[in-house]
């Protein structure tokens, strides 16, 4: 970890019984969307990390995803393309051309919309922080 590294520490919210990332909290109640764990966000685990290991987090996540839709995606929008005579089964050089930018075309839809949630949560955050006036995040 370099010195720009520590300047910029953040904390990552994780469920106490899986060690998830994918918790929602709200008025001081959380729950965990990969197990079943709810209880007070004051439970929740806190790991710090610099913006390096959070990039590298999202990165492998992100791979994780795009793996993900290749392949169960196919399965699904091939079936649909088919079955609504978009595309001939016999038709395999279509299918995957129509099935592969489907599959472009979620992942980068999902980046779009996962970047416009960043910005609220950041604009709330920054909203909430002048309302308090401490300067302090949540
Ligand atoms: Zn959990």
């Amino acid at each position: 970890m370099n010195t720009v590294d520590l300047l910029n520490v953040i904390e990552v919210e994780l469920c106490p019984e899986c060690g998830s990332g994918k918790v929602d909290s709200a008025q001081g109640n959380s729950k965990c969307k990969s197990c079943s764990w709810r209880g007070t966000t004051s439970s929740l685990l806190i790991r710090k990390m610099s913006d390096n290991e959070a990039h590298s987090v999202v990165a492998s996540v992100l791979h994780d995803y795009w793996q993900e839709l290749q392949t169960s995606v196919p399965k699904i929008v091939g079936l649909a393309l088919v079955r609504c005579g978009l595309c001939g089964m016999d038709d395999t050089e279509g299918l995957a051309r129509l099935i592969k930018a489907t599959v472009l075309a979620t992942y980068k839809g999902t980046l779009e919309e996962l970047d416009r949630v960043q910005d609220e949560i950041i604009k709330r955050r920054d909203t909430d922080t002048m309302r308090r006036g401490d300067g302090k995040p949540d």
